[in-house]
């Protein structure tokens, strides 16, 4: 079918508007994505783990340099590593749900059942049940949130400029470049440890770290954000 160009134009709009409202919707106060503080304060958050290549490397350089981070972890991952995400526990960093699968064909029964399997699988592993969730892929529709509202999870995303997008391959040196040009208190900032070969991450964080003890902002779990800027 042939439409005028306007007419093109709406739906094209349309559709972005659609795409992006669907899958990323930062204005909504229901969903966390940065709190307001004057304080310099952020949360690291890593996501896809617990990983056995990658997951210890990054929590010995949170733990060197008196950082904490908030892991949201895959169920089936756990039931593999439950060690691994002992240890970051044992280190002070916090354990969020990430889903059992990371499918994301998402249905009333199974996105229940992912965030329960997780959070039984967590509690197995750590004798703590998770606080928050993370959609795979930070996709929000009206079934998964009703199903983390079931399981008392608050939804946790992360601020919109600051996802390092180091699942893609990104070098290192863009990794920490872009987390220090975009940094401002309060914001949640987006890792993997268990997404793809992570060796970026873990080199990203080597000079990210003390560039960020320069500035003077401490790296905390998304808990002690909520309870600092209180
Ligand atoms: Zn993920």
């Amino acid at each position: 079918m042939i439409y005028p160009a306007i007419v093109k134009l709406m739906i094209v709009s349309q559709l972005f508007f659609t795409l992006s409202a669907s899958q990323t919707e930062f204005s909504d106060p229901e969903l966390l994505h940065r709190v307001e503080t004057t304080q310099k304060i952020v949360a690291f958050t890593f996501d896809d783990g617990p990983d056995p290549l990658y997951t210890k490397q990054i929590v010995q350089q949170l733990t060197s340099h008196h950082a904490h981070a908030t892991f949201f972890v895959i169920g089936r991952k756990v039931a593999q590593y439950p060690n691994i995400i002992k240890y970051e526990v044992e280190k002070g960093n916090e354990v969020g749900n990430h889903s059992f699968s990371h499918d994301l064909h998402w249905s009333s029964p199974s996105a229940v059942q992912e965030i329960k399997l997780t959070q039984e699988q967590v509690y197995r592993a750590t004798g703590i049940y998770p606080k928050y969730f993370r959609p795979p892929m930070g996709i929000i529709n009206p079934l998964i949130r009703q199903a983390a509202k079931q399981a008392h999870l608050r939804i946790v995303l992360w601020a919109w400029d600051q996802d390092t997008r180091d699942w893609n391959g990104r070098i290192a040196s863009s990794i920490t470049q872009h987390v220090l040009d975009h940094i401002h208190p309060g914001d949640i900032i987006l890792f993997h440890d268990g997404a793809s070969k992570q060796t970026n991450t873990v080199q990203a964080l080597k000079v990210l770290l003390p560039a960020l003890e320069r500035k003077q902002y401490r790296v905390v779990t998304i808990s002690e954000l909520l309870q600092l800027s209180k």
